[in-house]
């Protein structure tokens, strides 16, 4: 409870708090973080936790005792000042990045990236791993993923990935979707707002709002979304709008009857993403979806009214070589996220010190997308992730999107009649089948083990593959 307050406080930090509130409301949130992590390493907590350990419990609370029991060892293993010294060096390096993006100067960033490292290194220590200190950190977002396993898959991943890249790179591009004239923000979220709630956003138990940058926030009946618009841009609200209403789909798909206990929470940060990235590429990329839906969006932007469907579709799937990550289409994606990952089993793995990151990320970029970056700026600098010491987050992201192609293919499989479904605007049955086997069992089961009991193998990379290769070929007229 005390944790679904401090979301709150958050998501109106990001909306409605007038700027005059931030230093309260800085003040709020260390309080409240402060009573969450003395009640989670509390001595009382310890001594419920060996209690319950030796009693017989529901198949339930066996769920619930094993995650509070990981939640309370964690937090219990890092010492306070520890604990302290990470949140102190976040909001100064938070600083120092926005700073070094602006001016492009990767030494004001530089120091306090070498001391989060240390802290994280130090996390690690405490918390205790099994191969690598990397394991550790990725535990906290992907719970029961070995950095070996993840080395795996993702040099498979990158030996059928990018020569995929470069054959679809090597075509004619088809040109960006552009809307002659404005549309207003009420007419663009008017029309997001029938989009989402056509897909099984609940505004009986949901929110849309506008934040610098988009986030969903909240669980079970209190779920709360954000974008930002564009008057000029028909698809810059959109397709975060379908990706923040993936995750908020998975947070109103939890059982009632769990509210409040791991069994209606999220299993990790790579499956939640993998909720968002099938809503957003594998349903609102695709024709079936647009088929629906592009007349209302003509209606919302009548600068479109001269662009075909076709030449639509094709102009939201352009694949091309960029810098920045978020603004990448769904082939160069994990190329952006293997080069990350490559770079932080680097830091922490001792091949580089955190001065050489811009040297190991430039030559690495150009390696998987075939450029030369520019400048740190639109290279190492563009993320805020490693200010905030989120290191062996990346990973996630793309294990977020191999899920959801393996999740849409057992979808595609399982449900008939699917894209003529969605075609007619309904994507009820789509809904049904990942409430069914994905949303409602909240932490019940790790990622791999989920994946496996609804897809019925283990993950899998080829389906991503199988996945590109067939929306891909026919869009650029190739044999992939
Ligand atoms: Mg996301």
């Amino acid at each position: 409870m005390l944790e679904q307050a401090a979301g709150l406080l958050a998501w109106d930090e990001q909306t409605y708090m007038p700027p005059g509130g931030s230093a309260d409301r800085a003040r709020q949130k260390a309080a409240l973080s402060g009573v969450i992590h003395e009640r989670l390493t509390s001595k009382d907590m310890g001594r419920l936790v060996r209690a319950l350990k030796k009693r017989e419990l529901s198949a339930d609370g066996v769920i619930i005792l094993r995650e509070t029991e990981r939640n309370w060892r964690r937090a219990s293993s890092i010492p306070n000042d520890l604990v302290r010294e990470i949140a102190h060096t976040q909001s100064m390096a938070i600083e120092a990045w926005a700073r070094a993006r602006q001016e492009n100067k990767f030494k004001l960033l530089e120091p306090w990236l070498g001391k989060m490292v240390c802290l994280r290194q130090r996390e690690a220590e405490c918390v205790g791993y099994g191969d690598v200190p990397y394991d550790a950190l990725l535990d906290d977002f992907e719970p029961g993923a070995k950095s070996r396993d993840i080395d795996a898959i993702f040099s498979r991943l990158k030996a059928k990935l990018v020569p995929i890249a470069e054959k679809i790179l090597g075509e004619p591009q088809p040109a960006p979707v552009k809307a002659p004239g404005k549309c207003p923000l009420e007419g663009q979220r008017a029309f997001i707002m029938q989009v989402c709630t056509s897909i099984g956003f609940d505004l009986g138990r949901g929110r849309l709002d506008t934040s610098p940058h988009p986030f969903t926030m909240g669980a079970g009946n209190d779920v709360r979304i954000t974008v930002r618009y564009d008057e000029c841009d028909p698809t810059y609200a959109l397709f975060p709008a379908l990706h923040e209403t993936g995750h908020a789909l998975y947070e109103q798909g939890f059982l009632e009857k769990y509210s409040g206990t791991p069994l209606a929470e999220a299993v990790s940060a790579g499956l939640h993403e993998s909720q968002s990235r099938l809503w957003e590429n594998m349903v609102g990329r695709g024709m079936p979806f647009w088929s629906f839906h592009y007349p209302g969006l003509q209606k919302a932007f009548p600068g479109l009214k001269k662009t075909p469907l076709p030449e639509f579709y094709r102009g939201i799937n352009a694949v091309r070589r960029s810098f920045i990550r978020t603004a990448a289409d769904e082939i160069t994606y994990n190329l952006h996220i293997m080069l990350r990952y490559d770079v932080e089993a680097a830091i922490f793995g001792g091949k580089i010190k955190t001065g050489e990151i811009p040297s190991y990320w430039n030559e690495r970029f150009e390696e998987y997308l075939g450029i030369p970056v520019p400048d740190d700026a639109r290279g190492c600098l563009q993320d805020i992730h490693w200010a905030v010491g989120s290191f062996g987050y990346f990973p996630t992201y793309a294990l977020g999107n191999l899920y959801a192609a393996q999740f849409w293919a057992a979808i595609r499989w399982r449900v008939p009649g699917l894209e003529e479904c969605i075609a007619s605007g309904d994507t009820g049955p789509l809904l049904g089948w990942l409430r069914k086997n994905v949303h409602r069992h909240g932490k019940r089961y790790r990622a791999a083990e989920l994946l496996e009991k609804a897809t019925g193998e283990k993950l899998n990379e080829d389906y991503f593959i199988g996945y590109v290769k067939e929306k891909y070929g026919p869009l650029y007229g190739i044999r992939l």
